[in-house]
């Protein structure tokens, strides 16, 4: 399924033209238009789907296939030292187009530095609490 104004949609079914980097059935691959480094791809499902928990079982188990494709491509191809594979849900996570989508983004050595996070801590009885939350809706 499509959604009709969704500018994903229309670059993965290509109404709208992108630089395209690799493309089969289930995906298109295309250049990041603001690109956190030299080469950060965009694999887009060509169906539409909001986000990690709204995606196909089947497109799921292919995209991190795609994304191992590119990151070996980029490392003998564009020189990269290793690459990152991120993915964002939701506008807390920092997700802005709600169409599911994965970035493969270029490393390089002395390259752009990437946000990251700071190491928190946990107590055992933290830890504890969160395995039972995160669990108990497992189950469900
Ligand atoms: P998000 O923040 O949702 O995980 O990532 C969205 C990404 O899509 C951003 O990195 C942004 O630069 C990129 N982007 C947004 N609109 C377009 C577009 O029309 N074409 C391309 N190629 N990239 C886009
Ligand atoms: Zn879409």
């Amino acid at each position: 399924m499509q959604k009709e104004d969704c500018i994903f949609c229309k670059i993965a079914r290509g109404d709208i033209p992108s630089a395209t980097v690799y493309e089969d059935e289930n995906f298109r691959a295309i250049l990041d238009l603001g690109p956190a480094s030299y080469g950060h791809t965009l694999i887009l499902p060509k169906e539409h789907f909001t986000d990690l928990c709204e995606l196909d079982e089947a497109v799921a188990e292919k995209v991190l296939g795609v994304a191992a494709r590119i990151g070996k491509a980029m490392k003998s191809g564009l020189h990269c030292a290793g690459f990152n594979v991120v993915q964002n849900n939701g506008e807390a996570a920092g997700q802005t187009v709600m169409h599911f989508h994965v970035h493969v983004i270029p490393r390089y050595e002395g390259g752009p530095r990437m946000v990251n996070w700071t190491p928190g801590e946990n107590t055992e009885a933290e830890r504890e609490e969160i395995l039972g939350k995160i669990k108990v809706e497992l189950g469900k």
